[in-house]
């Protein structure tokens, strides 16, 4: 076998965020190496460390050491996940660029079969998983109810069960990379730039080490970051709500005229004032603070601050720039 030059053209880059993951890089890599030595010997691993405040980034610098095809982008602090994405696609070099979890929950054996898929022509293939077992119901349960808003709301139905394991052609990576919007959906992105995409289904597998890092608060944050990126419904709905409510009005407005003129004054009782007056202001509350998320998300994109700060980069990733927009 030929020997591999850093200079060469990368056929395989493989994105893997990790945050306080150093437990997990050692085993990860013990997998991903010889998956990726059967694929091509021009692969690159591209570790983009968000922050973390373990040793995350020395364990990555000592596996560099001795395998020159790993390199690190080292965020100045935690910017989160989404962008730590964003962040790898942008420091990749390869003609396809695979993106996978730290943790192991994403075989590395399947990247053979992406390959195979991506040869076939399509530019985006998608791990799909069978079943959501390890998930409590009521976790389940929300998942199959965002899927369901988002087919009915969104702009374009997201695949169910799929998420960021996945192998984007070079093509498909440019075209998200110039996506320009701060607040990044990336399973929303995925679906939006459309192309020839194929799923490939596989189960999840147990995290090797540590706990998620996925609360429940932060699960429902990004499912309404998901929603109100990419649908205007829960805006515009409150028009049809208001209209609905005045016509309502209207017609009790005659109601009472009506009971006026032939029964006469009645003294009606204050429940149903106070629990009307209620009512309404809580819609109103409501429909405020869907528009304050709106504004708020085009506060964060009209500050134009960019996506993430590098602090340090080892390898492979070392040709980038410090602040990317
Ligand atoms: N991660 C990250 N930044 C964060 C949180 C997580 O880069 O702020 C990484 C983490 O190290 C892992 C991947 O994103 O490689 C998925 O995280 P996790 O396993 O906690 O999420 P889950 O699998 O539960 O969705
Ligand atoms: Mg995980």
């Amino acid at each position: 076998m030929e020997l591999f030059r850093p200079s060469d053209p990368i056929d395989l880059s493989v994105v893997i965020p990790v945050y306080n993951e150093s437990a997990n890089v050692g085993p990860l890599l013990a997998r991903l190496l010889p998956v990726l030595e059967r694929i091509t010997p021009a692969f690159e691993v591209v570790f983009v460390d968000d922050g973390s405040r373990d040793d995350t980034a020395a364990v990555i610098a000592a596996h560099h050491g001795v395998e020159p095809r790993i390199g690190a982008v080292s965020f100045s602090r935690n910017f989160g996940k989404e962008v730590a994405l964003a962040a790898g696609l942008d420091h990749a070099r390869g003609r396809a660029v695979v993106i996978m979890d730290a943790d192991l929950q994403h075989p590395p054996e399947l990247i053979e079969t992406f390959v195979a898929r991506w040869r076939e022509g399509n530019v985006m293939v998608y791990a799909q998983r069978r079943d959501r077992d390890g998930e409590s119901r009521l976790r389940r349960g929300f998942a199959r109810l965002f899927y369901e808003l988002f087919a009915r709301f969104g702009e374009m139905p997201l695949p169910e069960g799929a998420g960021d394991f996945r192998l984007i052609d070079r093509k498909g990576v440019e075209v998200l990379r110039a996506l320009p919007e701060r607040a990044r959906f990336s399973k929303g992105l995925y679906s939006w730039i459309g192309f020839r995409s194929v799923g490939v289904p596989y189960t999840v597998e147990a995290r090797h080490h540590g706990e998620t890092k996925w609360s429940f608060r932060k699960l429902f944050r990004f499912a309404f970051d998901g929603i109100t990126s990419f649908s205007t419904v829960p805006l515009r709905v409150w028009t049809y709500l208001g209209g609905a409510i005045a016509a309502l009005a209207f017609a009790a407005a005659l109601y009472f005229v009506a009971e006026y003129m032939l029964r006469g004054p009645v003294v009606p009782g204050y429940a149903s004032l106070i629990v009307s007056v209620m009512f309404f202001s809580g819609i109103q509350l409501m429909s405020l603070g869907i528009i304050g998320e709106y504004i708020g998300r085009i506060f964060a994109e009209v500050k134009r601050r960019p996506l993430y700060v590098v602090a340090e980069r080892i390898g492979p990733a070392a040709a980038g720039q410090d602040a990317a927009t």
